[in-house]
């Protein structure tokens, strides 16, 4: 079978699959054809089991036979960041220590997609824990940018980003705590959406930093992203802050325009160190939308500035208390020592990459006595005039509009001996993290150098749709969802 149709859009795939023009096993073993041939350049993987794709495609293809109803989500092929627990299934976070570790359960988001006959194509590289934004810090090895192979996804989700915008699967699954979403949908060219806190149920997400960690989608069309969305969003018992209000997004609301949206743009955060091109490409997206009837103002987010200090003050602190747990007794990798204090510390200090122990170190330090208060609380204290930099703002207006990142997609290696570069790289995802509201991240076309360019969407809690329908209105008329990098298998890597 021709695999032209793995470009086609997962709401089309999953169209064909309903109306039985295509089979969910066809449509399996074409994805994961396409991923033996791309696996080696792009290493996106840390986990693939041909029989077990294939097994669910033909459950879900036994479910149509039945004549069971299944939603638009039949058959069609999902990626999971490998920090979702899988029952059964190796779950590692990226990690050294969690080596070996199955799960004995699914995670929420996992459980909603088996029900909507989603077909797993695997578990996706990740930065160690999900810290870091370029997915160097995991463990295992780097995954390349499908768009430039000597350049970084992006991370922390830098697999699920990349295997999306090379056509490995229509749709993936990526957590975000400052970025990890956006951020690498932003360098791969393809959607990412950072829910609402509370939007998705964190059941079976493993924990980086509880007060921020939201699961997002990441898809090639801003209608895909919904329907990923919409499968997963809601509230769930066993995720105490998940919320009912989230509501899945109707796709005709996509369609309905910008016509009298207002959109701020953050000048005053949008300062020095953001390449041309990005700049350039913000001027053209504001110009086409005013076109299309959006009216756009300034606004101010005075704080803002100030949250990268803030995040990394934060997510390390309850970093370091979730990471607790990892002690060689209870998961994956212990190290062989003759008493039990010398197991806790060896099996962390071997299990642990530099990143994750910079970071325990750093949050243990800024919650200690003495210090708590000089870092730990002042840190909160300024997360919340962040938080009400963008009550303010979006009282004047519906939606926010930003780059995702300052700069285009950097080299492998040119960042991961300056941890501060890395940190840096993350000012404009991490304080829509901080407030807790939405934010999309969209294409927006490309560099000189063919590199994608990804801008941001923030609003107000729970109008995800707002969002969707903004990047959907400049993508019906600019973007091509078949747009992916040139065959990989053509090319040298
Ligand atoms: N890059 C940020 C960090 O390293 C964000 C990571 C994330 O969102 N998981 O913490």
């Amino acid at each position: 079978m021709s695999d032209a149709f793995v470009l086609e859009s997962a709401e089309a795939i999953g169209r064909s699959v309903l109306s039985r023009e295509r089979s969910a096993g066809d449509v399996a073993r074409t994805f994961l054809d396409r991923m033996d041939r791309t696996a080696e350049q792009l290493r996106t993987y840390l986990h693939r089991d041909r029989e077990q794709t294939l097994a669910m495609a033909s459950a879900v293809d036994a479910r149509i036979a039945r004549g069971e109803r299944l939603t638009p989500l039949a058959g069609v092929p999902v990626a999971l960041k490998d920090n979702l627990c899988t029952r059964c299934v190796p779950t590692t976070c990226g990690s050294k220590i969690l080596e070996g570790y199955l799960p004995p359960y699914d995670a929420h988001v996992v459980e909603r997609l088996r029900e909507a006959g989603a077909v797993f194509t695997g578990k996706t590289n990740c930065d160690e824990f999900a810290m870091g934004s370029s997915t160097e810090n995991s463990a295992y090895f780097p995954t390349k940018n499908p768009w430039d192979l000597e350049r970084v996804p992006g991370g922390s989700s830098g697999g699920s980003a990349a295997s999306v915008a090379a056509g490995e699967a229509p749709l993936a699954l990526g957590s975000d705590t400052g970025g990890s979403v956006r951020q690498p949908a932003a360098f791969c060219g393809v959607f990412g959406l950072k829910p609402t806190y509370g939007a998705v149920s964190r059941y079976g997400l493993v924990a980086f930093a509880s007060s921020l960690d939201q699961i997002g989608p990441i898809a090639r069309t801003a209608r895909d992203t919904a329907l990923l969305y919409n499968v997963i969003c809601g509230r769930d018992e066993r995720d105490m802050t998940s919320r009912a209000e989230a509501a899945a997004v109707p796709l005709e609301d996509l369609e309905r325009g910008v016509s009298g949206l207002r959109l701020g743009i953050p000048r005053d955060l949008i300062g020095e160190g953001v390449d041309p091109e990005i700049l350039a490409s913000l001027d053209r997206v504001a110009k086409a939308l005013a076109k299309k009837g959006a009216e756009i103002l300034d606004v101010s987010l005075p704080h803002a500035r100030y949250s990268i200090a803030t995040y990394y003050l934060i997510a390390p602190a309850e970093a370091s208390s979730n990471l607790a747990r990892y002690d060689g007794v209870r998961y994956g990798f212990r190290a062989k020592t003759d008493d039990l204090q010398a197991m806790y510390a060896v099996t962390r200090g071997r299990g642990f990459g530099r990143e994750v122990r910079r970071r325990i170190l750093l949050g243990t330090y800024a919650l200690s006595a003495g210090y708590y208060d000089a870092y730990y609380l002042r840190a909160m204290k300024v997360r919340t005039l962040i938080r009400r930099d963008f009550e303010q703002a979006l009282t004047r207006a519906d939606a926010i509009l930003l780059p995702t990142t300052p700069t285009p997609p950097f080299k492998i290696g040119e960042k991961v001996d300056d941890p501060l570069a890395m940190y840096l790289n993350d000012i404009f995802s991490v304080p829509a993290s901080l407030a807790g509201v939405p934010a999309l991240s969209f294409p927006a076309g490309m560099t000189k150098a063919n590199l994608p360019i990804g801008l941001q969407l923030v609003g107000r809690p729970f109008e995800e749709a707002t969002l969707l329908r903004v990047a959907r209105t400049w993508e019906s008329e600019n973007a091509d969802a078949a747009r992916v990098p040139r065959l990989l298998s053509e090319r040298r890597s």
